[in-house]
């Protein structure tokens, strides 16, 4: 019979790039735009990956056996990813939700037959006034102390501090890269939620080609919710770190991975993500818009022509059709 696949894990990665040729010429891009097509995988996005090679490790080290329950603490693409994985594997799946998730993802979450539980509800959790972090220290700690008080069959993988995250970008996406552009990767852009694509896409494609410049992409000071800002517009599912003190950071995000950093307004990435879906016919999520937007910029410049600039897709657009990611249009548009 011809080519058939038995499992989702099968489908991971080997994600297409794509050059946006009718995108690049309105931008007058000198440099070829290399779109690296996460949302084709499996569970929609690239922490797929992630989950997948956490879930390996697990099962390879023994700790993980089926029947077990895996626990996270985030709804965002980690969750909805290992949400994935878990059933296809033969684990029950439980995943702590901070208050304001929106539809979608609780919808996708409960399709996968995730079980949904309220961060609030462990007892000493933090107070209710307080902001959920997932990547806070005492956020962790309860998740842990959670699993152990429910016995031995329950795991915290927890992505920020597990080497198999950025492990799954050295072992997978950079090869992909590397063989996909007949190693001729010149600048790699990226964001970062725990730092595990840049960090692992990092080590891997400098270890090849010690030239590249790796330019990360952060939200701007006015795109990031705060108790002062509690409206501003974002970018979901990643974070600032360029300011941050590296003791603050997952265990393995280091500011010396990368060249540089840029900050993108969300209204910019909103814009790049409406241009592209209706120039190219591409729905992708904010993430990748932001690291599109970035990337757009050094495509321009002189010195980038004819020169391959990677660009991380992390997500579709289809989850973000209840926020202003298609929706929003300023009176001046600054792309
Ligand atoms: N974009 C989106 C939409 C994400 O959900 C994430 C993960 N939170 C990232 C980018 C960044 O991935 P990483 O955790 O590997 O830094």
């Amino acid at each position: 019979m011809g080519k058939i696949y038995q499992s989702i894990a099968q489908l991971t990665g080997r994600t297409p790039l794509l050059e946006p040729l009718r995108y690049e010429k309105e931008e007058n891009a000198a440099a070829h735009l290399l779109l690296k097509l996460e949302y084709l995988n499996p569970a929609g996005s690239i922490k797929d990956r992630a989950a997948l090679n956490m879930i390996l490790r697990a099962e390879e080290d023994g700790t993980l056996q089926k029947g077990d329950t895996i626990v996270e603490q985030t709804s965002g693409n980690t969750g909805i990813a290992l949400a994935a994985y878990a059933a296809a594997r033969g684990y029950h799946m439980q995943i702590f939700l901070e208050a304001g998730v929106t539809k979608e993802r609780r919808a996708i979450l409960h399709a996968y037959g995730c079980e949904l539980l309220d961060y609030r509800n462990i007892p000493g959790a933090a107070a209710e006034d307080e902001p959920f972090d997932p990547f806070r220290e005492a956020t962790m700690a309860e998740i842990f102390r959670y699993c152990r008080s429910k016995g031995p069959r329950f795991h915290y993988l927890n992505q920020v501090t597990n080497p198999a995250n950025p492990e799954a970008h050295i072992r997978t996406t950079g090869p992909e890269i590397w063989k996909d552009t007949d190693g001729k990767a010149d600048y790699l852009v990226c964001m970062a939620g725990t730092g595990g694509t840049i960090t692992g896409l990092s080590e891997y494609l400098k270890n090849k080609n010690p030239e590249l410049r790796v330019i990360a992409a952060e939200p701007a000071p006015s795109s990031r919710r705060s108790r002062s800002n509690p409206d501003a517009k974002i970018i979901d599912g990643v974070l600032h770190f360029d300011d941050v003190p590296e003791s603050e950071l997952t265990s393995f995000l280091r500011h010396s991975l990368y060249d540089e950093c840029t900050d993108v307004q969300a209204e910019d990435a909103y814009l790049t993500a409406q241009k592209i879906a209706h120039r190219e016919g591409l729905l992708i999520g904010t993430s990748g818009a932001a690291a599109l937007y970035a990337a757009t910029k050094i495509a321009r410049k002189e010195e980038a022509r004819g020169k391959n600039i990677i660009v991380i897709i992390p997500d579709g657009g289809s989850k973000y059709l209840s926020t202003e990611l298609y929706t929003y249009h300023p009176r001046e548009c600054s792309v």
